[in-house]
């Protein structure tokens, strides 16, 4: 190689290397602008994002689910087996959602409980293609999962949620 050449292919490389460097910063920064404008809100206000503002928060399965309606696999997902005491929220906005308290083992391999922590917690659809109702954050309008009128006393609810919508908040040890 001439050492032109060389000067050359080292000035490319470089060139290479800042732009991919720049546009890997700029990327965090938006995702960094986008959390903090969702830290800012309230959590008794609505959040109202654009998918392509979620795309800079979530991780790609978490989008797939909550963004664009995704099922996760059963058996094969965080919580479908977790029995601690604490809280689940929304893994996109932190809206709590559930009650470790309303969680039971459905058999399903979905983590399953037989009602939202509060009355304003989630929303329900119309009926699916599932034989559910379409389950959504009541804060932030992502997809959880479904219900079902199949589930235990007292309400005879099953909400069968995908782990990768929620987040869990484990109680403080009493
Ligand atoms: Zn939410």
């Amino acid at each position: 190689m001439s050492r032109i050449t060389l000067r050359l292919f080292t000035l490319v490389l470089g060139c290479v290397g800042i732009s991919s460097c720049n546009s890997a910063k700029s990327y965090e920064a938006e995702s960094a602008r986008i959390r903090a404008k969702l830290d800012a809100i309230p959590l008794d206000e609505k959040v109202q994002f654009t998918n392509d503002e979620w795309k800079y928060i979530l991780t790609s399965l978490q989008y797939y689910v909550l963004r664009r309606k995704g099922t996760e696999l059963p058996f094969a997902n965080a919580y479908w087996h977790t029995h601690e005491n604490g809280t689940y929220i929304c893994a996109a906005c932190g809206n709590p959602l559930f009650s470790s308290e309303a969680k039971y083992d459905s058999g399903t391999g979905w983590p399953s409980f037989w009602q939202p922590i509060g009355g304003e917690a989630v929303k329900a659809a119309s009926h699916s293609s599932f034989g559910g109702s379409e389950i959504t954050c009541a804060r932030c309008g992502s997809h959880l999962g479904h219900v079902f009128d199949d589930g235990p006393k007292p309400t005879g609810l099953r909400y069968c949620m995908n782990s990768v919508a929620l987040k869990f908040v484990k109680a403080p040890a009493k």
